[in-house]
């Protein structure tokens, strides 16, 4: 399939790391993500973000999705996943990647955990971003301010949020079946909350390669 991708393939120099990123809207995963993303020169891939560049360059899966995510509704989860497997079969990825944005429902999980099966592979972790509704409804109303995107009407944001409540939560659950989740409190300061989740993951012993 061809896809536009955004711009932020990682510098190549980190070591290996398969990452998830998961938190409620507005709980500040995409910042996060891309900071940790640079810490250990992987890969950031946004499952949002590569929706978004499709839909401004106009491509069939932009059309395709426009509607979808204008309402606040989930792509839906075979066309997701495919987007998703096309872009970890690419080189950069090969050393690690952080997912945000997907998995992002149950059936979703189910498909990268074949995948990555398959190769022999599983995630690391999951970095969970714990931010109360309010402020992430407080949040999100600062970004339709500042960013203006179309799914942050208030209607589409509740809607956004409680899918997530519905659909992505329960997933945590069973990430943390597995031992790998970790609840970073995403309140306070950008550096601060970077610091915690690198220090969660450093406990772990995932750290990023020394060049
Ligand atoms: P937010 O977390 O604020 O909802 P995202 O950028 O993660 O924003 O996603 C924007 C929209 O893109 C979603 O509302 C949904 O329509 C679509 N989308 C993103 N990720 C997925 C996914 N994993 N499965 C289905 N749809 C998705």
């Amino acid at each position: 399939m061809t896809t536009v991708q955004p711009n932020n393939a990682g510098n190549g120099s980190g070591a290996v790391a398969r990452l998830l990123i998961v938190g409620p809207q507005g709980s500040g995963k995409g910042t996060q993500g891309v900071r940790i993303g640079e810490a250990f020169g992987i890969p950031v891939v946004s499952t949002g973000d590569i929706f978004r560049a499709n839909i401004k360059e106009g491509t069939p899966l932009g059309q395709q999705v426009t509607e979808i995510t204008q309402r606040g509704d989930l792509v839906p989860d075979e066309l997701t996943s495919e987007i998703v497997r096309d872009r970890l079969t690419q080189d950069d990825a090969a050393a690690g990647f952080l997912l945000d944005g997907y998995p992002r429902n149950a059936v979703q999980v189910r498909h990268l955990d074949e995948f990555l099966a398959a190769k022999g592979e599983k995630l690391d972790a999951v970095i969970l971003l714990d931010v109360a509704r309010d402020e992430s409804m407080a949040r999100l109303r600062q970004r339709a301010v500042d960013q203006g995107r179309a799914d942050d009407t208030e209607e589409a944001i509740a809607y956004r949020l409680d899918i997530y409540e519905r659909e992505t939560a329960p997933i945590i659950a069973v990430y943390g079946e597995r031992g790998i989740v970790d609840t970073i409190d995403g309140t306070g300061e950008l550096d601060a909350i970077t610091a915690r989740i690198l220090s969660a993951l450093e406990a772990r012993g995932i750290v990023p390669a020394t060049v």
